[in-house]
């Protein structure tokens, strides 16, 4: 276990040079006060869970003190904003503080979001408000806890400094953990900006540290594009399956790594709703629920695009041609499992639509309908969800078939399929009304809400005693939240 003073750091993108970020320091925010520290996070870092409650903590998250070997850096990068280009991004609001190893020897990237103004603010105040902040850390480490690949949260510092977006605010900072922080907005830059050099140096970078067993390949960019390609397959498999909406899958908010990157309106799904848009400004739907399938192609296509200087057209087709395919397997595997299934048969994928339309058309909860499913023998648990589905009718027609699948996998203990079907299918998530009770608190000073609502979402396969609230449907006024893209 180590101290604050006792990381250590490596700071190896800084090194790569001026091209490719600016050394800006943090600028503190006023009364810094922890909301909310992740100790699991903290483990990553082999840090002393004690530490947290010190104010030195406190002070090294809000940009009042800084390691000595920290060298704080604001990345460039540019990306495609729905749909259109945007020559010029980068991080307008937050730091890449600094590289850290831990005894594993993994290292983590710490950045500090919220940080103040850089090069890249553009018209922004380079502040990030306490909402938002709390919703990246809850988030982050909910979806850890679902076993979806995500940057991690730290802690979240709160302060007495204010800021302007439809209202007044208070600013607070999150500590993103990530392995890295490279999105394909970096490639993007470096490509349309015709700076080969660093597009290389980039690459190369990118190549040593995250897939070092791709120089083995004879094409390691493209063996290292083939990698990214299948992350993020699996990666939006597993938010389809969860009913978990990015809100904004900007190229800029895609990591190279197939990690969920970025927060911003992000919701998990309440009713079934393939239709469903999260984010209250994108008029058009581009990025709603069932539009991340397509998205996630589209995205690596402006990957590949950035990538033509290394690998040949065919080579990126064919593949970016391995998406769909690989997306669909994860997929389907993840739903048999959220269904009890244990082997695999044709009309599996079938079983899954009809059942998605059903509850589309009712209205059914997606995370409560397959937990409950798992409570009982199959036929008893389809015999109480039948009661929420209006199409009564048809829910028989698939609960006949379901049956008949389920008993063609043979003799089946139910003990064993509840631990099974439990051990997949979560009874707590970061559904957006419990988001909102708890930064309502936390604006009025009380941080236990938050606090609470992390430890359970920490851990949200086990019954919790005491906290079957946090299990129920959203009540009427926590359906239909607007979250818009102001942060
Ligand atoms: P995001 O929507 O958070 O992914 O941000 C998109 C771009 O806008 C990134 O370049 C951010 O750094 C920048 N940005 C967002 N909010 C602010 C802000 N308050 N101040 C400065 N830059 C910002
Ligand atoms: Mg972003």
């Amino acid at each position: 276990m180590k101290a604050l003073d006792e990381l250590t750091f490596d700071n190896r993108f800084a090194r790569l040079g001026d091209a490719f970020s600016a050394h800006i320091l943090p600028e503190p925010i006023d009364d810094p006060r922890l909301v909310v520290a992740s100790l699991a996070a903290m483990a990553l870092l082999d840090l002393d869970p004690a530490v947290a409650d010190s104010p030195e903590f406190a002070e090294l998250f809000s940009g009042h003190k800084l390691w000595a070997d920290a060298v704080p850096r604001a990345m460039v990068y540019s990306g495609h904003q729905f749909g259109s280009y945007n020559p010029q991004l980068g991080d307008g609001r937050g730091l890449l503080l600094g590289e850290v190893y831990n005894q594993a020897g993994d290292h983590w990237d710490l950045h500090l979001k919220g940080a103040g103004q850089t090069p890249f603010s553009r018209m922004g105040d380079g502040r990030a408000v306490l909402r938002s902040s709390i919703r990246e850390f809850l988030a982050s480490e909910a979806l850890h806890a679902l076993h979806i690949p995500s940057t991690r949260a730290l802690c979240v510092i709160g302060s007495s400094t204010t800021v302007w977006r439809e209202k007044q605010e208070r600013a607070a900072m999150v500590l993103r953990l990530a392995p890295s922080h490279v999105r394909f907005g970096h490639f993007e830059y470096f490509y349309y900006t015709k700076k080969p050099e660093q597009h290389q140096a980039l690459a190369e970078h990118v190549l040593a540290m995250h897939f070092p067993e791709c120089r083995e390949q004879p094409q390691p960019y493209l063996a290292m594009f083939r990698q990214i390609v299948e992350r993020n397959a699996e990666l939006i498999a597993k938010w389809q399956a969860y009913g978990f909406c990015h809100g904004v899958m900007n190229t800029d908010n895609m990591s190279i790594l197939g990690i969920t990157f970025d927060f911003g309106p992000f919701a998990f799904l309440d009713d079934f709703d393939a239709n469903f848009i999260c984010n209250h400004s994108d008029d058009q739907g581009r990025y709603s629920f069932s539009n991340q399938v397509p998205i996630g192609q589209w995205n690596l296509s402006a990957l590949a695009q950035a990538l033509t200087p290394y690998i040949s057209v065919e080579d990126l087709q064919e593949t970016l041609g391995l998406y769909l395919p690989l997306f669909q397997a994860h997929y389907l595997d993840l739903m048999r499992r959220r269904l009890g299934l244990t082997s695999a048969e044709d009309d599996d994928q079938k079983l899954v639509e009809q059942l998605l339309q059903l509850m589309q058309n009712s209205g059914v909860d997606y995370t409560l309908f397959f937990r409950r499913l798992g409570d009982q023998a199959p036929d008893q648990a389809v015999a109480q969800l039948r009661d929420d589905f209006v199409d009564i009718k048809g829910f028989d027609a698939w609960a006949a078939l379901y049956l008949a699948r389920v008993a063609r996998e043979g003799d089946l203990d139910q003990d064993q399929r509840r631990t099974r079907m439990h051990a997949v299918n979560p009874l707590y998530i970061l559904r957006n009304y419990l988001a909102q009770k708890a930064i309502d608190a936390a604006e009025s000073g009380d941080y236990s809400e938050v606090r609470r609502l992390h430890a359970v979402l920490s851990n949200p396969f086990e019954e919790q005693p005491g906290m079957a609230s946090y299990a129920e449907r959203p009540p009427e006024w926590g359906k239909h939240l607007e979250i818009s893209c102001s942060s």
